[in-house]
């Protein structure tokens, strides 16, 4: 239970804690911070914060610090609740506290032949990634991953204890899920899990000489991959660092990596690229779901990430060959990973009960990113985004999928105007006096 000595100040130990984040090119710098373990520790901060008038704000693992606005003043949270990931295999049901990263979720369900809606890395929080909309590795299948939450607990502004799904408080229960955040502290959410009995994935690299077949190829096939594939394609211009494997270093790769739910499929995809060159490196193999957290090979540690992101319509070869002439061999590219991240599929078809946010009406969904220090002065990094935003510009939706939003300054948007509206509704009921308002996100462009 939480005494207000627990809450940490700028120079305590606890605050450097509660404040640590994983993308350190945007520390957080509130007023106070605590890191939270129970829901009586969450309505006593809210409670604190409420009477000094201070804004309260929310985060786990700081993925996502690059989009936040700025705290000061306000006292940050961060729910690390204990209990452990919950698994009803029966019901195919996990019920997650907040302040999981999805490895846990995986390895807790992974025994019983389960595998959650997880994206590319482990480390990311299964709560931010949920209502941010979630785009799995098997989100070509499965839709996005709101789309399979059941229920969400929070604590509202009044301090209530909510529990809020399809049947109790619908409206809340839509716009938490893709609306943009200032509802509350989540302090757990129950998810659907699903069983995958012929998985198969991986990630191939190819030496630049074969860039562009590799690339045409893999894009002609997403022109009618089964939805049984989620894939993505990069172009990467790894650093000299350790832990890089050596056949990747020293000029750029492409990647083309994945889950397929079907063996068969998977061959489809893979023969034919294989044919066109040996990869330097291939991991797509039959595994368990269990191992699928780590094909992406995403880092693990916190850094300094600066890049940008767009969800592109139907970009055809000449697109793509843009993107490889901006980022490939001879093009000077600070950026470390560019990627290409195949939607479509159920993730482009709206669920009938799904939140605010439920489908991406896109082909594919642009990332890149650079490492200061690594790569490229950040000035650099900002330069060749920028450059490579214009060459792409032809196929730029103006849509972005929130979670992949990189910083403040780049354009976002994914609700149009009447959702827009019907979710700040729900934000001035549950929360009248703007407590968590510095969560929601002030920048979402109306989609027309
Ligand atoms: C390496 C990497 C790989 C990624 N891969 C994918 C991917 O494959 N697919 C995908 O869709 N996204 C991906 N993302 C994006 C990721 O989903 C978002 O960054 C997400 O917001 C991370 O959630 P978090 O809780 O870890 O981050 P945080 O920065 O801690 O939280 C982000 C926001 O979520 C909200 N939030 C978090 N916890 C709570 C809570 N308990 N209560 C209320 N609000 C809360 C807050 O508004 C907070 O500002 C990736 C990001 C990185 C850095």
């Amino acid at each position: 239970m939480l005494d207000t000595a627990s809450i940490a100040f700028p120079g305590d130990p606890d605050y450097a804690a509660a404040t640590s984040v994983f993308n350190l090119k945007s520390p957080a710098h509130p007023a106070a911070a605590l890191t939270a373990t129970c829901v009586a520790d969450v309505r006593a901060a809210i409670s604190y914060a409420s009477v000094r008038g201070q804004g309260v704000r929310v985060h786990t693992t700081g993925h996502s610090a690059g989009a936040a606005t700025s705290m000061t003043g306000d006292l940050l949270i961060r729910p690390i609740l204990s209990g452990g990931v919950e698994i009803d295999p029966d019901r195919r049901l996990a019920r997650i506290p907040a302040g999981t990263p999805w490895s846990a979720v995986v390895q807790a369900a992974a025994p019983h032949g389960l595998a959650a809606p997880h994206g590319t890395s482990g480390t990311v929080g299964a709560i931010g990634y949920l209502l941010h909309g979630g785009v799995s590795l098997y989100g070509r299948k499965l839709g996005l991953a709101a789309n399979h939450i059941r229920s969400v607990e929070l604590i509202t502004a009044d301090g209530h204890v909510r529990c809020v799904s399809a049947a109790e408080d619908p409206e809340l229960f839509w716009a938490i899920r893709g609306g943009g955040g200032g509802f509350g502290v989540v302090t757990a959410v129950e998810i659907d899990l699903f069983p995958v009995p012929d998985l198969v994935a991986g990630a191939a690299f190819w030496s630049w000489e074969h860039a562009e077949a590799v690339v045409g190829a893999w894009y002609d096939w997403t022109l009618h991959a089964p939805d049984e594939v989620s894939t993505s394609l990069r172009v990467m211009n790894l650093p000299d660092l350790p832990e890089i494997p050596p056949m990747l270093k020293g000029g750029p790769v492409v990647c083309v990596a994945g889950v397929a739910l079907a063996a068969a499929a998977a061959r489809d995809l893979l023969d034919p690229l294989r044919k066109i060159g040996e990869p330097v490196l291939d991991t797509w193999q039959e595994c368990g779901p269990e191992a699928v957290p780590d094909v992406h090979m995403d880092p693990d540690e916190p850094g300094t990430f600066i890049g940008d992101h767009m969800l592109l319509a139907e970009p055809g070869r000449e697109g793509i060959a843009e993107l490889l002439r901006m980022t490939g061999a001879g093009s000077g590219s600070p950026l470390i990973a560019v990627e290409l991240r195949q939607l479509g599929g159920r993730l482009a078809e709206a669920a009938p009960a799904g939140g605010a946010l439920n489908r991406l009406d896109a082909r594919l969904a642009y990332m890149g990113a650079g490492v200061p220090e690594l790569s490229g002065t950040p000035a650099e990094i900002i330069e060749h985004c920028d450059k490579v935003r214009a060459a792409l510009g032809p196929w730029d939706t103006g849509q972005t999928a929130p979670g992949f939003v990189k910083g403040l300054d780049r354009p976002r948007g994914h609700l149009s105007e009447a959702d827009v509206r019907a979710v700040e509704r729900v934000r001035a009921r549950v929360d009248p006096d703007g407590l968590f308002r510095g969560d929601a996100m002030p920048e979402t462009v109306i989609v027309p």
